[in-house]
């Protein structure tokens, strides 16, 4: 799944959880929960294998994504100032809630292959459920942003 709507629920969770203790951990673990929704990504691994790096294009998708993750939880973050405590934890349950994905990106960029990171980018790669066309992955994850937000701020 893209890393938007992980950060969108990521969101949401340090704002109904304002408990650190939960609301990491449960951040952390949404990531496995959502990457089974079915969704369209870039083909990162594909073009891994296939050409040795991933593809201009799809670098691109993921640099504006992240681009747009990170605009959402700055955002919400703020948002809650003077609070610092719950800006703090927005941001965390941000990182949290990406950190199963952050890690792979030394495989595909700096060529790193421990067998640690083989075995994480495997165990990453049995989790996601595509679904057959681009238009229907992409409305399910605008879906759960929307959703996100929607609970984040009611
Ligand atoms: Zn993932």
């Amino acid at each position: 799944m893209l890393e938007t709507p992980h950060v969108a629920v990521g969101v949401a969770i340090a704002t109904k959880f304002p408990n650190p203790w939960i609301a990491i951990p449960l951040a952390f673990a949404s990531h496995f929960v959502l990457d089974r929704v079915p969704h369209w990504n870039p083909h990162l691994y594909t073009e891994t294998k296939k050409t040795g790096k991933p593809s201009k294009k799809s670098t691109t998708i993921a640099l504006i994504d992240i681009g747009m993750a990170l605009i959402l939880g700055s955002a919400f973050a703020y948002a809650a100032l003077p609070d610092r405590g719950m800006a703090l934890l927005i941001l965390a349950c941000s990182l949290f809630s990406v950190l199963s994905d952050a890690v792979k990106y030394p495989y595909y960029y700096l060529k790193i292959r421990s067998k640690f990171m083989v075995a994480w980018v495997n165990f990453e790669r049995s989790l996601q459920v595509d679904t057959k066309g681009v238009f229907l992955g992409i409305f399910t994850q605008v879906v759960i942003i929307i959703a996100s937000v929607w609970w984040a701020l009611n």
